[in-house]
């Protein structure tokens, strides 16, 4: 029987969407998604969900106390209807420094005419304009760059006498009421935490966040500053945005829970051709030092307006992908774009096509790390059983979330599930690279963890009898810090409870 070609196209096209669906579940690289007023709805976060997003972002520097908690209450209602968790992140807008407002609302700047900011609040004009944050006049010095409205207009400071900052403008432009000023290469005396973003933490810490990503940090001192105002466990992801913070990256990667490489700013106060490689270094930080780490900004950008992304975006989102970022970010495409859902669709079917690429893991596991621990050597076993045996499945116990994030560090060519009692631990591995969480009751034995693998392994992945698992542990339990077992465990399939 001879079939059509619209038929053959039908059965293919059918084969592609059962392949994504089985594939779906198994994409290692996670998918972060702003919410805002193009995905504020049940049935269009459930969609995103669907799609393939890990972590909701709460962006604080839009929306009010009462969309959030509203948006925060729908992703709990979805993870509970579904057998995924899901993450919520919360941006704090932080300490941006803004300009005041112009008698007409704008002004027209030409290049190489005198600008002045100063702590005037008279309404601004073509000659000055008000900077409303004094403590800034006393560090700006002659030779200084200033950026206004994210690097269209820029300024060269010409002299500053406490009050007064005279500029010669180097690139003009049009400069309306309160856009953001950028001073590249200074190390600012500001609070990383505002009296906002004080209140939206309070809000946070009730509607359940789990991670809380703070803005324009610049050294390790304001991440323990933040630790020491949170009330509970949330995590901290340290965003780079400033050139400070890539030059103190080593002590801020030690100190924060993940790092959020935050392109926009980024690329406003760094010349943007140094952001690939200022990119793929701190990846390669973070994945030595087992931190979670998120690739940022107009990743799919041209989908806020459009149904297809353009060829670069793609290559952008599958360049993250090969260098084994754990996470890539949607920004204004979800949260304000006209196609959030195709946006996070076509994210996630880049994401698996490129992990299904042959090269893919091998690439990623490159290990440079001079590291003698016992976990390591833990980990290096555990990728050469996984590509010897081809095993598939790992399963790790973890209570903190450790033991799970140094399997995952690895990269290896398996999923990865982790056990956990601790449903804070279960949400947070959102975040991490190939991870999905089961939470289970709390385990007192090795041979216990055995049994829970195969009674409920099935509840994650198909098993037949005697597949086998890698099962990678710290004993005694209950004892954090350390991983020093792995163990291959045949399933007996008529200890399985759910098929
Ligand atoms: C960024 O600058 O890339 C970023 C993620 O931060 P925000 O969206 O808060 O500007």
């Amino acid at each position: 029987m001879a079939f059509s070609h619209a038929t053959i196209a039908i059965v293919l096209w059918l084969k592609a969407l059962q392949d994504r669906v089985v594939l779906d579940s198994f994409k290692k690289t996670k998918i972060v998604a702003t919410l805002g007023p193009a995905s504020s709805t049940t049935s269009v976060i459930r969609d995103l969900y669907n799609a393939g997003v890990n972590v909701f972002r709460l962006n604080f520097s839009h929306g009010n106390h009462e969309t959030h908690k509203k948006n925060a209450s729908i992703i709990r209602s979805i993870e509970q209807e579904s057998s995924r968790y899901v993450a919520i992140m919360m941006d704090l807008q932080g300490p941006k420094i803004r300009i005041g407002v112009f008698e007409d609302g704008q002004i027209s700047l030409r290049n190489g005419s005198k600008f002045t900011l100063d702590n005037n609040s008279d309404f601004g004009n073509s000659m000055r304009v008000t900077l409303p944050h004094p403590e800034i006049f006393r560090f700006i010095e002659a030779g200084a760059e200033i950026l206004l409205d994210d690097g269209k207009i820029k300024l060269l400071v010409t002299d500053n006498n406490g009050d007064r900052i005279e500029t010669k403008v180097i690139t003009g432009g049009i400069l309306s009421n309160k856009k953001g000023v950028n001073f590249p290469n200074v190390l600012l005396p500001i609070e990383v935490l505002t009296e906002k973003d004080k209140k939206d933490i309070r809000l946070a810490e009730i509607i359940g966040v789990d991670y809380v990503a703070v803005s324009f940090i610049q050294k390790q001192e304001d991440i323990q500053h933040v630790r020491k105002f949170l009330d509970n466990e949330m995590k901290i992801i340290a965003k780079i945005e400033k050139p400070e913070a890539v030059q103190n990256l080593d002590s801020i990667v030690e100190e924060a829970d993940a790092i959020m490489i935050a392109r926009g700013d980024l690329g406003v106060e760094m010349p943007v051709e140094m952001i690939p490689c200022i990119q793929r270094k701190i990846v390669e930080k973070c994945r030595q030092s087992k931190k979670p780490v998120i690739v940022a900004t107009q990743m799919m950008e041209s989908m806020i307006q459009n149904p297809v992304p353009t060829r670069a975006e793609v290559s952008d989102v599958a360049t993250a992908v090969y260098q084994g970022a754990d996470a890539v970010m949607l920004s204004a495409e979800s949260a304000s774009g006209k196609f959030p859902v195709e946006t996070v669709k076509i994210m996630s079917d880049v994401i698996i096509h490129t992990e299904n690429d042959i090269d893919t893991f091998q690439r990623q596991q490159q290990d440079k790390t001079e590291n003698h621990s016992v976990d390591h050597a833990i980990t290096i076993a555990l990728n050469r059983a996984v590509k010897i045996s081809g095993i598939k499945t790992i399963v790790a116990f973890t209570e903190s979330g450790r033991t799970s994030m140094d399997v995952s560090q690895s990269r290896p060519n398996a999923n990865i599930i982790a056990l956990t009692p601790n449903i804070r631990t279960a949400r947070e591995m959102c975040l991490v690279w190939g991870t999905q969480a089961m939470l289970i009751e709390d385990l007192y034995s090795f041979t216990q963890m055995t049994q829970v693998v195969q009674t409920r392994i099935s509840e994650f992945c198909k098993v037949e009898n005697n597949d086998k698992v890698i099962i990678v542990a710290g004993v005694p339990f209950r004892r954090s810090g350390r991983t020093n077992i792995l163990h291959i465990c045949e399933i007996e399939k008529d200890q399985i409870v759910n098929d």
